[in-house]
């Protein structure tokens, strides 16, 4: 599979590829970032450290307030990343994170040229038939983030 396919499940893929073809058209430029394909358990969880201490035998924010340096609210169960097998038994990512680049840079925050256009490229995942992230409420929302509707009825995969 090519790097940039990010090891999606095939019904993903299909639909990510038509979202970026309606966003290239509307010049903007989008781009998987490392982790915005499938990921094994344990970098699910690598990820979930981020911005957390533990304490007492929980991972808790370091920043309760701002949940400052937090990349994911999921655990391996709970994420649409961590590969999981398709009806077909095709095995994959069932979520894929889209960001937005302008001259060479990654939009990451407010600010950020390009920033702006997440709003754009989340209604075109939804017409497209993904759910995009950016509908979640803070501190959960998730610019970048799309995934299949039906994820949490796929089972887990351990690789
Ligand atoms: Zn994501």
């Amino acid at each position: 599979m090519k790097p940039e396919e990010a090891d999606l499940l095939l019904r993903l893929l299909k639909l990510i590829k038509a979202l970026r073809v309606k966003t290239e058209m509307r010049g903007i430029i989008t781009f998987i970032p490392t982790t915005g394909g499938a990921r094994t358990e344990l970098d699910q969880v690598v990820l979930y450290q981020k911005g957390r201490k533990l304490e007492g035998g929980v991972w808790i924010p370091r920043d309760p307030i701002t949940h400052a340096g937090i990349v994911t609210y999921a655990l391996p169960i709970n994420a649409p990343h961590c590969i999981r097998r398709d009806l077909d038994g095709a095995i994959g990512s069932a979520a894929c994170d889209l960001t937005i680049v302008v001259g060479g840079s990654i939009a990451w925050k407010e600010g950020d040229p390009g920033y702006d256009k997440y709003l754009v490229v989340g209604n075109l995942g939804e017409e497209c038939g993904l759910v995009w992230g950016g509908r979640w409420p803070k501190p959960h929302t998730d610019l970048d983030h799309f995934e299949l509707p039906d994820w949490r009825s796929l089972p887990l995969v351990e690789v």
